[in-house]
């Protein structure tokens, strides 16, 4: 049974998870219980009746012709930039450039802002505990450009030690990519911070968003941020869509990373101009019906409340700590004092893999794995954890239940 203790969620429950009706399944007999958020997010009906409704009666291309469709998809496309742009915190939507998920919104930046501003003998900081999508396209352009990749290391409890970020920054450091959270641990980093001692050396931060965005109010300008990174899919919305938040002054000194359609001025055999931000980086026809199904998604968080949704996960998330940190086989990696959302955990008597295999006997869906942070598992000499990460729809017997399905898998094994 659970706790009493427990802070009931800011919101009726009941009736948020009749919203996504993914969530009314049984698996293997046994009511699904969804803990793999941070790989992806069930969608609620706003989302797929705005998508039904668009594919089905007001589907059409964007910015090219002038009739009805064309117009209306057009309105509601831009419209849609316009929420994704209140959502983080920017008055100017031009500044929201979709692309197909964080992965492609950090190339764009690496091999964009790379050919712009990364000279041979420069330096890109990274961390430690960062997802391959914010660690590949570093290593890339440093070796394209012939620049130096620099890493803050952490400490046991999983938080970047920025004494040591401290001695890493310097005139050449270009730019600092990390992400807010991390997707492996579950750390909160402290970006503002990180920020501010980045634009003390005149370097740019890029913040990986695809774990933030989902889970906490957010505020690019207050930030002072130059690039911030989200995926659709991670946030109730469809996938195939995300994108990036950059500051004008620095896009509009930003090659293009794709060409082709759409993004042009004018073409003639001899050369191209292309167009203003954020069109200049949308090549292409894009993901109309994501787009538009992000927008809803969007409505729908706010709708909620991205404070309450903290607040009540923050909950969740130290319930579910406090009754893992119960079972002695188990051992918590990424035990840092600011987390949101993730518990990754390891245990000498099983493998994760084999836990997700009987956690989904009893309907219970987490990840095992590296989590595409190979780094961040060499730092904790572990080959992989298992992870529950948790949402605004899950309940605190879900944590009793992925306990009570742990000391069985662990008992099963021993
Ligand atoms: N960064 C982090 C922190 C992530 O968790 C993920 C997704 N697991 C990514 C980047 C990549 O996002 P996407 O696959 O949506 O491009």
């Amino acid at each position: 049974m659970t706790d009493t203790a427990v802070q009931a969620a800011p919101f009726d429950l009941e009736k948020i998870r009749a919203d996504f009706p993914v969530l009314k399944q049984m698996v293997h007999g046994k009511p699904l219980v969804y803990l793999d958020n941070a790989a992806t997010t069930q969608k609620p009906w706003a989302v797929i009746d705005r998508v039904h409704k668009f594919d089905s009666e007001e589907y059409g291309t964007v910015r090219r012709g002038a009739y009805f469709l064309s117009e209306g998809s057009t309105r509601m496309y831009d419209e849609a930039r316009k929420k994704v742009a209140g959502l983080l915190g920017t008055p100017d939507p031009n500044e929201i450039i979709f692309t197909s998920g964080t992965t492609q919104a950090i190339n764009l930046v690496a091999h964009s802002f790379g050919k712009a501003f990364v000279k041979e003998g420069d330096e890109i900081i990274i961390s430690n505990i960062e997802h391959h999508a914010n660690t590949v396209p570093w290593q890339v352009c440093c070796e394209e450009r012939g620049a130096k990749l620099k890493v803050i290391p952490v400490n046991d409890r999983g938080e970047l030690i920025l004494e040591e970020y401290e001695k890493l920054l310097n005139p050449r450091t270009k730019i600092v990519a990390v992400n807010h959270v991390s997707n492996a641990l579950g750390t909160v980093n402290p970006i503002r911070q990180i920020i501010e001692m980045a634009h003390k050396v005149g370097a740019r931060v890029l913040i990986d968003g695809a774990q933030s965005t989902p889970h906490m109010q957010l505020d690019v300008k207050a930030l002072d941020c130059d690039f911030y990174t989200f995926s659709g899919h991670k946030m109730y919305g469809p996938s195939g869509i995300g994108g990036l938040y950059g500051r004008m002054e620095l896009l509009k000194e930003m090659p293009p990373y794709v060409t082709g359609g759409d993004m042009i001025q004018q073409v003639t055999i001899e050369k191209t101009t292309y167009n203003p931000p954020p069109s200049r980086f949308e090549a292409g026809t894009p993901p109309i019906s994501q787009v538009i199904g992000l927008g809803a998604a969007v409505d729908y968080l706010q709708g909620l409340g991205l404070d309450k949704i903290a607040d009540y996960e923050h909950s969740l998330l130290e319930y579910g700590t406090r009754k893992l940190s119960e079972i002695p086989e188990i051992r918590i990696i990424g035990t840092a004092r600011e987390k949101a959302s993730i518990l990754s955990f390891v245990s000498d008597v099983i493998h994760p893999h084999d836990v997700v295999t009987l956690l989904d006997q009893d309907g219970i869906a987490c990840r095992g794995g590296h989590h595409c942070a190979q780094p961040t598992m060499q730092r904790y000499q572990v080959p992989a954890t298992t992870r529950a990460s948790v949402s605004f729809y899950n309940k605190y017997e879900e944590l009793d239940a992925l306990a009570e399905s742990l000391r069985k898998a662990i008992k099963l094994f021993s």
